[in-house]
């Protein structure tokens, strides 16, 4: 099945609002025409600017993170209202970094994913192993697991639109990419449990990779049948080198 790429910039804890507009008047007309969904993730105090760079233009924005309730007492939470507020199409949840740093469980990634869904907002739900896990052989396990639990309570008839981002962790911001074959091997393991879970919907959604994809190394990345994009960190982080990785395919 032709599934459409989309690729998605994840800067972390970087940028200021006058950086991540300065990023958009250079990077948006790079990527024009691009057959590809684009989408940037800058934190979110930039939200609201980029946003307003970004309209009008084929680049959507997306959020790092949200909390799944409407309102209230969350002190330092986002509500999914609020990334409407902003514009945001797309809401990355379960990074690695939140699962690892902040204790983010697959419960609470599910409760995200589901509430982005009320909010017409798209999830890209990410999900990977860490180093001893590769080693000691527990990688298509434990990922098929977490695709299960963290898409546990999205909507059934929406599943084609949710987003898997397969990031090995032990690849994240290290320079170390799981070769193509590796990456495949997963992503074709993930396909497997999303059509178990969700049927003929499964082979419409997209799984990106992510962990040190560059210019250099996204072409192979995408020519894998089960590759349909990629979440980018350090890469990300200037126009031209992300514009590169969007246009992958020449
Ligand atoms: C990420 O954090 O989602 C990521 C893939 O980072 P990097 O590209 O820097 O490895």
């Amino acid at each position: 099945m032709a599934r459409r790429p989309i690729l998605a910039a994840n800067w972390k804890m970087q940028k200021t609002t006058g950086e991540a507009e300065a990023f958009a008047k250079d990077f948006v007309p790079r990527v024009a025409g691009a057959e590809a969904d684009v989408a940037l993730a800058p934190p979110a105090t930039a939200l609201h600017v980029l946003g307003r760079a970004l309209a009008g233009s084929a680049v959507a924005l997306a959020a790092q993170n949200v909390h799944p309730e409407p309102k209230g007492a969350f002190t330092g939470e986002i509500s999914p209202d609020m990334l409407v507020d902003v514009g945001c199409r797309y809401a990355i949840v379960g990074h690695s970094e939140r699962r690892t740093l902040f204790g983010e469980t697959d419960e609470f990634v599910a409760a995200k994913a589901a509430a982005l869904f009320e909010r017409d907002i798209l999830p890209i739900v990410c999900v990977g192993e860490s180093l001893a896990q590769r080693e000691a052989g527990e990688t298509l396990s434990f990922v098929g697991g977490q695709i299960a639990a963290s898409l546990a309570r999205i909507p059934e008839a929406r599943a084609a639109e949710v987003i898997v981002a397969y990031e090995p962790i032990w690849a994240i911001g290290t320079g170390k990419t799981a070769t193509p074959a590796m990456a495949q091997e997963v992503h074709a393991a993930i396909r497997e449990r999303l059509g178990q879970l969700f049927g003929a919907a499964g082979e419409a959604i997209r799984i990106q990779y992510g962990g040190s994809v560059k210019p250099d190394n996204v072409a192979e990345l995408m020519a894998q049948p089960d590759i349909d994009g990629a979440l980018v960190g350090g890469a990300s982080l200037d126009p031209e080198s992300f514009a590169a990785i969007v246009r992958f395919n020449g």
